[in-house]
């Protein structure tokens, strides 16, 4: 864990992770700074953050070199988390979601080059893709459907991350460390781009049908904000971490279909399952993904993490938070 007070760049801090990671990061005494265009994060989720004289928003885009780099060369390092947010917005905007993934790293990496800094790229489990041989490693295949299903681009653009952070470290010594996150969920979580738990809390909160799309026995882990936080932190002080990929979550799987009948019980609610066909809400040129799983042994062994949270004491949580909004 950090022990010195530091300078932090936080891209896509006003998000849900990254208001967590701010949050945390301030909590230790380290000043953070961030930057957001507010497109998919919100004010809301910084508000409480603001009166802390060592928070410093920005509102800007990673796409924005200048505003990059001279937030960059403040600091001591770097949490790369903005990107675009859920299968939802990269179905809708294909292109947007292409170039901001592609491009704002470059952007990112680069100025952490410039400045000499290290930083820690958030990457996704969608870079797995199609591949069904559960759990996924770090060094498994990446398998990904036809270019005419605009979900693979997700996942096609974050593994264009990864490789162009290799290539920083490798080429550039850049001290760049990538996770792929695993389905985070915790308080804050819109699910205004199609995240299945805050989702269905809110619709069995109010008794409204629960919307499974498909059939339900697809399957997830969801990890617990504060596991996943405590983890970032840790990796990007990490000395051995640089060049290196981790898995980040939980490896507690379940069906979508249990999860929606878990939070009915947690919730008491009265609300019905509904099921709709993927294509219904996503159009007709979609894949899901069935079954995603991550093999944590490597960041076990290496940071000895272990999730506090199970699933069940991580909706609980989240349910209180929606009660008490
Ligand atoms: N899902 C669902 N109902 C919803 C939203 C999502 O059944 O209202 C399903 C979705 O099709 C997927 C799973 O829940 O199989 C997880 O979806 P999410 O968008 O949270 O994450 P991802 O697809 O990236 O794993």
């Amino acid at each position: 864990m950090a022990k010195k007070s530091k300078k932090i760049l936080i891209t896509g801090g006003a998000g849900f992770i990254g208001s967590h990671l701010a949050e945390k990061l301030l909590s230790q005494g380290n000043e953070v700074f961030v930057i957001d265009n507010l497109s998919t994060g919100s004010l809301k989720n910084i508000k409480h953050l603001r009166k802390n004289k060592k928070f410093h928003f920005i509102k800007g885009d990673i796409l924005d070199k200048k505003t990059v780099e001279k937030e960059a060369r403040k600091v001591d390092q770097i949490f790369h988390l903005a990107a675009a947010v859920g299968v939802k917005t990269v179905i809708e905007k294909p292109l947007e979601s292409f170039l901001l993934n592609l491009k704002g790293t470059e952007i990112i990496l680069e100025a952490a080059s410039k400045y000499k800094l290290p930083i820690l790229i958030t990457s996704t489990s969608e870079v797995y893709g199609k591949n069904e041989k559960l759990p996924f490693k770090e060094t498994d295949d990446r398998i990904y459907g036809s270019a005419y299903h605009n979900r693979w681009g997700y996942g096609l653009s974050k593994g264009g991350d990864e490789f162009l952070a290799l290539a920083y470290y490798r080429e550039k010594n850049l001290k760049a460390v990538i996770t792929r996150l695993f389905n985070v969920i915790g308080p804050r979580q819109t699910g205004a781009y199609g995240m299945v738990v805050p989702r269905f809390i809110k619709q069995a909160l109010a008794g409204d049908p629960i919307t499974i799309y498909g059939d339900g026995y697809q399957s997830r882990c969801f990890g617990y904000i504060d596991d996943v936080v405590n983890a970032l932190i840790i990796l990007l002080n990490s000395p051995k971490a640089p060049g290196e990929i981790f898995n980040l979550g939980s490896d507690e799987e379940i069906t979508i279909k249990d999860l929606a009948k878990k939070i009915i019980i947690l919730t008491s609610s009265k609300s019905k399952i509904t099921f709709i066909p993927h294509t219904k809400i996503f159009g007709p040129n979609f894949e899901d993904m069935l079954h995603r799983r991550p093999d944590l042994s490597k960041i076990k062994q290496f940071l000895g993490y272990k999730p506090k949270y199970s699933l069940e004491d991580s909706l609980k949580k989240i349910i209180s938070f929606f009660n008490e909004k």
